[in-house]
């Protein structure tokens, strides 16, 4: 089976978990998303951020999805009180 990938902009094709794939930032490394929205960016750069499906979301839409535009960094709370 091959793997899909989906970068920046594209419109998510299927609600889920996605891998997050972007070398430059140390971006969380999986986020849920939502089909129709589109893949959000690096809250970093402007830079393109990759996708690969984890695992399809099988729940209805109504446990408080939230709508993601940005990926936060891994490691936000070190950057804050930083
Ligand atoms: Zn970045």
């Amino acid at each position: 089976m091959e793997q899909t990938r989906y970068s920046t902009g594209q419109e998510i094709p299927q609600s889920g978990i996605y891998s997050v794939f972007h070398p430059a930032h140390r971006l969380i490394r999986s986020v849920r998303l939502l089909k129709g929205d589109s893949f959000p960016r690096c809250s970093q750069c402007s830079d393109q951020v990759s996708f690969e499906l984890v695992t399809l979301s099988f729940t209805a839409d109504v446990d408080g999805d939230i709508h993601i535009y940005e990926l936060p960094l891994q490691d936000q709370e070190e950057a804050a009180s930083a």
